[in-house]
């Protein structure tokens, strides 16, 4: 990994990886998805609660609505008690490791928003299509990288055929058309659900720059949001920018206020940009050979830096150049620049 290790990893809930990550990953965020999490709830508890299992899984769920610690330690205890499961080895085993599945101890750890329950079918169908129990990890790791090239190129020209024409705008605020001019389908999708979200909450000023932000039918708790408008910078107690990359909906709420009318640059992550949206617009040679010259200037100053970097990079380079020869044909001559650009991007 060349020095630089994951901030989060999401695993099966095994005892044996946990040990594992602890000891090789001490700085990486090790996170039960919900997905992983919920499907073990009836093989656990289903004899023991019967009739009141539907219930229990169903309350269990609602605990990912949380994101407050006192709020979900309050609800967990209510929930043991009412089911009478406080010397059950399932629930002691669950609870002992809630800063690994339980949502307010994970605020603030990036998971791109991939902790849903949701996300489980669009992972199956994503390692389908090359992968099988005869994959071995190293060619999962090379395989996982040509599978998100080859969906970020397919994302790229959908969106140019599309030319935003089905991308609803569903609010009336100039923030939102913005992101939308800029965000991957995915990473809109995350966007436009936060600042719906954010028209159902209040904002309360509570000192200069600071505001508390609470949902319209509370009366207590919300999240507090900085903002200095002069910097573009805004903060939220919920950590929702640092865990999703996207701005949360209390900050939203916040920048509307302030007469933000665009996205500002910084929570704007080049991971959730369109590649597109990553360079200047252009498409004249002039543009695409500066483009070119620029990024061969920071991959020769990346790559000089130690041997192993060196010999990666002459060998991608080398495939790359002879494969741009082989090509031909003018429909073609726009696929190897958008490929030259993915490889020089990811070699960087
Ligand atoms: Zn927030």
């Amino acid at each position: 990994m060349d020095g630089k290790f994951p901030q989060t990893i999401l695993t099966d809930m095994d005892l044996g990886l946990r040990d594992a990550i602890l000891t090789e990953l001490p700085h990486t965020k090790h996170v039960f998805p919900p997905w992983h999490v919920t499907s073990k709830l009836r093989s656990w508890f289903c004899t023991i609660l019967g009739s009141q299992f539907d219930k229990f899984k169903s309350d269990f769920d609602k605990l990912y609505e949380l994101d407050a610690v006192e709020e979900f330690e309050h609800t967990w205890a209510e929930m043991v008690t009412e089911f009478g499961l406080s010397s059950d080895r399932h629930v002691a085993l669950l609870h002992s490791h809630r800063s690994y599945w339980a949502l307010p101890y994970l605020l603030g750890w990036f998971s791109g928003g991939l902790l849903t329950n949701g996300h489980l079918l669009s992972f199956q169908s994503f390692f389908k299509g090359f992968l099988d129990s005869e994959t071995r990890l190293k060619d999962f790791v090379e395989q996982v990288g040509v599978a998100v090239d080859f969906q970020n190129q397919a994302e790229e020209e959908a969106t140019t055929e599309r030319n935003q024409l089905d991308t609803k705008i569903r609010t009336c605020m100039p923030i939102e058309e913005h992101a939308s001019t800029i965000l991957s389908h995915y990473a809109f999708e995350m966007f436009q659900k936060e600042i719906m979200s954010s028209t159902e909450y209040a904002v309360f000023e509570t000192a200069r720059e600071s505001y508390l932000v609470r949902h319209r039918l509370k009366t207590d708790g919300g999240h507090v949001v900085s903002c200095d408008t002069s910097n573009e910078e805004v903060q939220c107690s919920c950590k929702g920018f640092e865990s999703t990359g996207i701005l949360c909906k209390h900050a939203l709420r916040v920048l509307s206020l302030r007469n933000c009318f665009l996205v500002p640059e910084k929570y704007l992550v080049p991971r959730w940009r369109r590649e597109s949206s990553l360079f200047p617009k252009s498409s004249g040679q002039k543009y695409r050979s500066q483009a070119l010259r620029s990024l061969a200037s920071i991959i020769i100053q990346e790559s000089a830096v130690t041997k192993d970097r060196f010999d990666y990079v002459e060998w991608h380079m080398s495939r790359l150049l002879n494969h741009i020869r082989d090509m031909a044909g003018l429909m073609k001559l726009r696929r190897i620049w958008v490929r030259a650009r993915l490889c020089m991007i990811r070699l960087i």
